[in-house]
């Protein structure tokens, strides 16, 4: 599947295309989405992803049913000193 993501706006690099993890805090709790298409920008690493991809996350996000049974891992949280 190769899908041309252009150019990075930010830098203006050719974004490579790629699989990455996307996190997303809902009602207090961080989901990460593993698997997502992106494409990523190798100098400043800005991610952009297609409006379709963003769709299938958005769905996956609004119904929790569909990761209740999802892997969960243990996540450091340091506060700013
Ligand atoms: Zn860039």
């Amino acid at each position: 599947m190769k899908y041309n993501y252009g150019e990075c706006e930010i830098c203006n690099t050719k974004l490579v295309s790629k699989k990455v993890k996307q996190d997303f805090w809902i009602r207090g709790k961080l989901v990460v989405i593993d698997g997502v298409p992106a494409g990523v920008c190798p100098r400043c690493g800005a991610k952009i992803v297609r409006s379709e991809v963003g769709k299938r996350i958005a769905k996956i996000l609004e119904s929790p049913r569909k990761w209740s049974k999802a892997p969960i891992i243990r996540v450091p949280v340091v506060e700013l000193p």
